[in-house]
């Protein structure tokens, strides 16, 4: 996807656009069908699902879920990989999906009723930059191409990964989201969790955005199927 001369606040937009767009795309309406849902901020109280093909202690994470998983189509669809992207456009675009998530964080946090339908925003953005900080990999899977090398891939970091970290605290910081910024953690822990993310170390992980991510990465493995069943549902039916 090219975005050009395109203002953070359209690229916003077009974050917010992708992500409702694959609640629909993955089938999400039907799984959650009678709940109403998928709000672009949380509603009030405990999660309304009950889904009878999950385990009941799963029920209250299925929302939780499929919000990480339009938030991961949308981030795929934007950002494609670090071969093709141009690195202080990532950057402009990563920390614009931040500054959404923040932004619905500090909104949430007005009210009363703690929700169980959306993930903190240092869960979404964990996700987010662990996928930022993957994306030489997954450009080289799609293409064949050979794996950037060390000096390469701590540019990267250098230029993008770091520079979106330090944008969301700072936003954080200028909106009051203190809850945010205890659950995203400081940079070394934040960092330290996502290395351990990937190597699968999960009882390692220290910061709340990146223990909820797990919890939720856990769950999904068992509600993926259910979104495959309705997503073909879906489109035999069309
Ligand atoms: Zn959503």
């Amino acid at each position: 996807m090219k975005f050009g001369k395109t203002t953070i606040d359209q690229i916003s937009e077009i974050w917010i656009t992708l992500h409702e767009r694959a609640h629909i795309e993955l089938g999400h309406f039907s799984i959650l069908e009678g709940v109403p849902t998928f709000y672009l901020v949380s509603k009030s109280g405990r999660s309304q699902v009950q889904e009878p093909d999950l385990p009941p202690e799963l029920w209250d994470k299925v929302e939780r879920c499929l919000e990480l998983q339009a938030d991961h189509e949308a981030l795929e669809e934007m950002l494609g990989t670090m071969q093709t992207a141009d690195w202080a456009e990532l950057h402009v675009i990563t920390s614009s999906i931040a500054a959404v998530m923040v932004a619905i964080e500090k909104i949430d946090a007005q009210n009363q009723n703690p929700s169980e339908t959306h993930p903190k925003a240092a869960t979404r953005i964990f996700q987010l930059l662990g996928h930022v900080s993957d994306m030489w990999s997954i450009g080289a899977c799609l293409n064949g191409a050979a794996l950037p090398d060390e000096r390469r891939i701590r540019a990267f970091s250098k230029e993008v990964i770091l520079p979106a970290y330090f944008d969301a605290i700072e936003q954080a910081r200028a909106n009051d989201a203190t809850s945010f910024l205890d659950d995203l953690g400081d940079p070394s822990v934040f960092f330290a969790d996502i290395s351990n993310a990937k190597l699968g170390h999960w009882d390692q992980l220290q910061t709340r955005g990146a223990q909820e991510w797990a919890e939720l990465k856990e769950a999904n493995e068992q509600i993926l199927p259910l979104v495959y069943k309705y997503q073909v549902k879906n489109r035999t039916s069309i």
